[in-house]
């Protein structure tokens, strides 16, 4: 493919990226050859710091540089409710809307048999460990509103309610099929207020 070494690894690993197929993998590494030198070195430098400090809370799973992140530690949220969303950009959707002042689980994804991400690749016995520690009362399942999601939220739900807990889910404000990412705020805060 291309004339050197060093450039096909560069695109081969650019296409490790989501939806990054072979045309666009060569652009990015010509642009940043050709055009953004200082840029390359950027990507290289944060990408090599946050692959070594990156890691995921021990309580809610999102991305964080400590062993517990912030809003774990925040003695001002309230302990009793726990929102499980997809990824830590859902759980910023929710943040945004300040309409809750509960803490997180956070799957770092859904469930997908077809793709192999199953009960253990969303960490749903860590979820069950969670959310019956004895302090939470309400688990609201926050997960997107399309078929990946909703089976999702089914599954767990099924799981907790077998184990006793108070399970509820964002109400059908939120059009069907949408990423909560994608969602404006009031939407959110309302199908959060309504909840069932
Ligand atoms: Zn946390």
């Amino acid at each position: 493919m291309a004339a050197s070494h060093s450039l096909d690894t560069l695109i081969q690993a650019l296409r490790r990226l989501p939806g990054v197929g072979v045309k666009s993998a060569q652009r990015m590494a010509f642009h940043l050859l050709q055009h953004d030198r200082a840029g390359a070195e950027q990507l290289s430098r944060a990408l090599h710091e946050a692959v070594g400090s990156v890691q995921h809370c021990a309580r809610c799973h999102t991305f964080t540089e400590a062993e517990v992140c912030a809003t774990c530690l925040d003695p001002a949220r309230d302990a009793t409710r726990l929102c499980v969303v997809e990824t830590p950009a859902d759980q910023a959707a929710m943040e945004r809307t300040g309409a809750f002042k509960g803490l997180y689980f956070v799957l770092m994804g859904r469930l997908s048999p077809l793709d192999g991400i199953g009960p253990r690749e969303i960490g749903l016995q860590k979820l069950m460990e969670r959310a019956t520690d004895g302090t939470v009362q309400e688990v609201i399942l926050a997960t997107n509103f399309n078929a990946e999601g909703e089976a999702t939220a089914h599954a767990i739900s099924e799981a907790l309610k077998g184990r006793g807990m108070h399970v509820t889910r964002l109400a059908r404000g939120v059009p069907v099929g949408s990423e909560l990412e994608y969602v404006d705020l009031s939407t959110i805060a309302h199908a959060l207020v309504d909840r069932r």
